[in-house]
C-alpha cells in the first residue's frame, strides 16, 4: 500500500499544525510522499505566505521598498521552525532567496518559495528526503503539464528515496525556469504524484470534514458527503461547490486512484471519498439519493422565437454560431417546437449584448428576442437519482409548495443530475428546501 498525502495551508500554518500532520504521517506508515502548501492562515485576519509573496513581488516590480514584506514571510518560517526545533539554516535558505530578487525575478519563481520552504521544514521533521517539484515536475513550453516525463522522473525518485516531501504548486520550464500552477496548485502536483507512482490512494487533507452536501453558508452544518463519484464531484464542481482545484481529478481518474478528502483537525471525521463507482447495497442506494446540491447566480436566458422555425433545418446551429464567434460560452439549450432557449452567463453576454442581439436577427431573423436576467442555476446531484422513481416529482412539489417559480428545468440523460433555473431572489430558498428534501428522504 502506498500513499500520496497532500496538506493545505491551513494544516501547515504553524508548527502547532506540523505536529498535527506528523501525527497523521506516523499513524499509517504507508503515508510516503507527502505533497505541501506553503503556510496558510492562523487566525482569521492573517495573511497566506503565498499572498505575502505576491505582495513581495509586486513591491519589486514597482520599486518599493520591500524588506517588511520579505521579514514577514521569514518570520513564518522561522517560527515554524523554532517551534519544531528544527536545526536546519533557514537563515540561509531565506538569505539565497533574498539574494535571488531583483526587477527580472519572475513571479512564479517568488510565489513558488512559499512551498519550497514548508517542504525543506517538514522533510526534516518528518525525517523524510527532501525532493524539489523542479526536479521532476515538467511542462512544456505551451504551458501544459508533461504528464509523461513527470511521471518518469518522480517514478525513479521514489524507486531510490522511499519517504519524500515534495513542495505543492509548482514545477519547471524546459528551460529549468519555475512555473507555478494557478492558485490553489498543490491539489493538482499531488494527483500528478499519486498518478506517477501508481499510488493505491491519493489523500487530501485539509481543514473541513470532507465534502459538504451543500453550502455551510446557506444551510448550517450540512451532512458531510461521505461517498461521491467522480463524474458527480465534476457536477458539484462546475455548477460552484468549492472543493478541490478543478484539475485534480483528471490525474488520478485517469489512473483510477480513489481520491481521499480528509480533515487535519479532525483525523477520525470520515471526510469524503472519491471513486469511480461504489459498490453500493440495496438500503445505500435508496439513503442520500440526493449526493449534493450546488449552484451559481447571475445567469441570462435568451429567448428566441419563430414562428415554424421547426421547418427550418440549422436554425439552432445558426444562431449558436453568433454566440460561438463572440466567444460566449452557453451552459443550457431548453428547446420547444417554435422557440428555444440559451442559458449564459450574465456576465459573459454583458460586453457583447448589442452585438449579438445585432448578429442573431441579422443571421436568422427570429420574429422575437427575449432576455430574462438575475437566473440562477441550482444542480441537484447524485448518482442514485437514475435508480429511484419519482424524485423529479418530489422536487418539482416541494418547490411549488414554497412559491418558488421553477424557470427552467434540465435533466440529462445520464440521469446524473436535474438542474433548476429559479430568480436569484430565490436561489437561497430553493437550496434550503431541495437540501431538507434530500434529507427527510432517508
Ligand atoms: N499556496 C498556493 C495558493 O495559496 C497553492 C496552494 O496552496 O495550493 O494558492
Amino acid at each position: 500500500m502506498l500513499k500520496v498525502v497532500k496538506f493545505g495551508g491551513s494544516s501547515l500554518a504553524s508548527g502547532e499544525n506540523f505536529a498535527k500532520v506528523k501525527n497523521i504521517i506516523n499513524a499509517d506508515k504507508s503515508r510516503a510522499v507527502v505533497v505541501v502548501s506553503a503556510p496558510g492562515k492562523r487566525f482569521s485576519g492573517d495573511t497566506k505566505v503565498t499572498d505575502l509573496l505576491y505582495i513581495l513581488h509586486a513591491h519589486i516590480k514597482y520599486n518599493a521598498p520591500f524588506d517588511d514584506v520579505f521579514e514577514k514571510v521569514a518570520e513564518r518560517y522561522k517560527e515554524i521552525a523554532a517551534s519544531c526545533s528544527l536545526k536546519q539554516d533557514i537563515d540561509s535558505e531565506l538569505n539565497t532567496i533574498k539574494a535571488n530578487l531583483n526587477k527580472k525575478t519572475s513571479v512564479d519563481y517568488i510565489v513558488s518559495r512559499g512551498e519550497y520552504l514548508n517542504a525543506k521544514l517538514m522533510a526534516e521533521y518528518l525525517g523524510f528526503t527532501f525532493v524539489d517539484s523542479a526536479d521532476w515536475l515538467i511542462f512544456d513550453y505551451n504551458g501544459k503539464v508533461n504528464f509523461d516525463n513527470s511521471y518518469e522522473n518522480l517514478a525513479a525518485i521514489v524507486a531510490k528515496n522511499k519517504k519524500i516531501v515534495v513542495p505543492g504548486f509548482y514545477g519547471s520550464m524546459p528551460d529549468g525556469s519555475v512555473k507555478t500552477f494557478s492558485r490553489g496548485g498543490s491539489d493538482i502536483t499531488g494527483a500528478i504524484a499519486a498518478a506517477a507512482i501508481d499510488a493505491d490512494m491519493y489523500e487530501n487533507w485539509t481543514d473541513v470534514s470532507g465534502i459538504m452536501a451543500v453550502d455551510p453558508r446557506i444551510v448550517a452544518n450540512p451532512r458531510p458527503i461521505e461517498k461521491v463519484t467522480f463524474a458527480e464531484l465534476r457536477e458539484l464542481s462546475y455548477m460552484g461547490a468549492e472543493v478541490l482545484h478543478e484539475e485534480t481529478v483528471f490525474p488520478v481518474r485517469s489512473k483510477n486512484i480513489p481520491l481521499y478528502i480528509k480533515n487535519t483537525n479532525d483525523m477520525t471525521a470520515p471526510g469524503t471519498l472519491v471513486m469511480e463507482s461504489f459498490d453500493e447495497t440495496e438500503a445505500e442506494k435508496k439513503s442520500h439519493f440526493i449526493t449534493g446540491i450546488s449552484g451559481k447566480k447571475h445567469y441570462s436566458i435568451i429567448t428566441i422565437a419563430k414562428n415554424r422555425m421547426n421547418e427550418e433545418l440549422g436554425y439552432i446551429r445558426k444562431t449558436l454560431e453568433v454566440f460561438e464567434k463572440l466567444g460566449i460560452s452557453i451552459e443550457h439549450i431548453p428547446s420547444s417546437i417554435d422557440s428555444f432557449s440559451i442559458i449564459v452567463a450574465s456576465a459573459d453576454i454583458e460586453p457583447h449584448l448589442h452585438e449579438l442581439i445585432t448578429r442573431i436577427n441579422e443571421k436568422v431573423a427570429p420574429d422575437s428576442i427575449k432576455i430574462a436576467n438575475d437566473i440562477s442555476l441550482i444542480a441537484i446531484v447524485g448518482r442514485k437519482l437514475a435508480s429511484n422513481i419519482g424524485i423529479s416529482g418530489k422536487i418539482f412539489t416541494a418547490l411549488g409548495n414554497n412559491d418558488i417559480n421553477i424557470r427552467v428545468i434540465e435533466q440529462g440523460a445520464d440521469e446524473l443530475n436535474i438542474i433548476v433555473g429559479v430568480d436569484d431572489k430565490d436561489y437561497s430558498k430553493t437550496i434550503k428546501v431541495l437540501y431538507n428534501l434530500s434529507e427527510v428522504e432517508e
